[in-house]
């Protein structure tokens, strides 16, 4: 009666705890089976697991206590960052390739590098001597020998149980019992001396966090100096080459709230865009001198003033030579047209009208049987730099009237007018 009833007290007692969250590292050389343990522990199938490249978490409830373990990368190169973890931590869970004599030397170093450590020192320990289903593995009292367990551990004051395992011979309820009860083992532990436990590991991670901090800013801090000093030797260099510096030359970079409206986006990258134009105009002033600029301004306009108009003149000249030619040519047609036929009454028509186009006055006592001298054909417009004519346009005929001359001297037959089919009030050739 007095033993159930101090088993009820005991379970109530127990009852009545808090749940209490723990957090453990798990740590080990890559290719231990850290992640092949995790897994197993959380009941998913360890086997085919990919080598953890940074780290993992799982999380568990092992009776009163919330329970996560950081599964964390063993890659030489990634070791450094298992320090972070340690504030934190109440136990360490080793995880020991038992079948890779070869790697026990560079076990044993890690292993004693993690157990100095001051966030560690004291701290429980579980040592998983894994992978026994294989071939030649190390047994228990070898892989304490080949790691000098017991000196490393005394040495640092740290409980320690090393358990022969298989991290892939089942998983979840079914996992190796050596895991399980290594699990136990360390959580029993972790609960007896909970409250020591605790307060070191608030007070540790106060510290640690205030650490972060304080690298952070030394961090900033060096970042800052590095940028100044690079800077400082980019204007020294841009002033030995007479040259902005690159960081000035750089144009702003352009950062915006992605969420503004894109018109506001756009307008205020033309606005720096025009800013940093100026800035470079400014900075061309300050080479050659604001006067000096100023006249090469200047100068660069007038001669693109003039050689604008001396296009314009010269395109003028060739328009107007070009008329000229073609009027002379039209009036040696005439009299082509006029030797030729001078029967014909339509075409002295045509020749009166195209004189008064040209606005000249036919002569009333021409004798036109007698030979004309041939006018000398129209020299081609001038190429290039010419003195613009003055010479009036000769009037333009109706459509309809328009004559001239085939390859052979006939004349050819007047182009064809007709109406648009829509509309009357415009003409088109045909
Ligand atoms: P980690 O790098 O320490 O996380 O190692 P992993 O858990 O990724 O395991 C590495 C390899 O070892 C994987 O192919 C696992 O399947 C295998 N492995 C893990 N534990 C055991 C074990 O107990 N026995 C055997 N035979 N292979 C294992």
């Amino acid at each position: 009666m007095f033993s159930l009833m101090a088993n009820c007290c005991s379970w109530f007692k127990r009852w009545r705890e808090p749940v209490r969250k723990v957090t453990l590292v798990m740590v080990g050389l890559d290719n231990a089976g850290k992640t092949a343990t995790a897994k197993g522990i959380q009941g998913e199938y360890p086997e085919d697991v990919a080598p953890t490249v940074g780290f993992s978490k799982i999380d568990l409830r092992q009776g009163k206590f919330e329970v996560t373990i950081f599964d964390l990368g063993g890659g030489k190169r990634i070791r450094g960052i298992w320090k972070n973890y340690y504030a934190e931590s109440y136990g360490v869970i080793f995880v020991v390739d038992s079948s890779d004599e070869e790697r026990m030397e560079e076990t044993k170093e890690t292993m004693s590098e993690v157990l100095r450590h001051p966030r560690i020192s004291g701290k429980p320990i579980l040592v998983l001597a894994n992978k026994q289903d294989k071939e030649g593995a190390l047994g228990e009292a070898d892989v304490i020998e080949c790691l000098s367990l017991e000196k490393l551990v005394n040495e640092h004051k740290c409980l320690c149980q090393i358990e022969p395992c298989s991290a892939v011979l089942g998983y979840g309820k079914k996992i190796d019992k050596s895991i399980k009860k290594g699990l136990y083992w360390l959580l029993h532990i972790i609960a007896r001396d909970f409250d020591a436990l605790n307060e070191r590991i608030q007070r540790d991670t106060t510290e640690q966090r205030a650490l972060e901090e304080q690298e952070k800013r030394e961090r900033a801090e060096r970042v800052r100096k590095l940028r100044e000093e690079r800077e400082q030797r980019e204007r020294e260099q841009a002033e030995v080459n007479g040259t902005s510096s690159l960081a000035e030359l750089d144009p702003e970079p352009i950062i915006v709230n992605p969420f503004q409206p894109i018109a506001s986006v756009i307008l205020e990258n033309e606005r720096k865009l025009e800013k940093e134009k100026t800035r470079q105009n400014m900075e061309k002033d300050s080479d050659g001198g604001p006067l000096k600029h100023k006249v090469e301004h200047e100068q660069i306009e007038t001669q693109s003033q003039i050689s604008d108009s001396s296009q314009k003149n010269n395109e003028l000249g060739i328009v107007e030579n070009y008329k000229e030619a073609l009027t002379q040519q039209l009036e040696n047609e005439d009299e082509t047209d006029q030797r030729s036929s001078e029967s014909d009454n339509s075409k002295k028509k045509t020749k009166k009208l195209r004189m008064k186009r040209s606005h000249r006055v036919e002569p009333v006592n021409t004798d036109e049987s007698a030979p004309k001298s041939p006018t000398p054909p129209p020299p081609p417009p001038p190429v290039g730099w010419g003195t613009p004519k003055v010479t009036r346009l000769p009037k333009l005929e109706p459509l309809g009237e328009t004559r001239h001359n085939d390859f052979y001297g006939k004349p050819l037959p007047p182009l064809a007018v007709r109406q648009r089919p829509n509309s009357d009030a415009h003409d088109v050739i045909s």
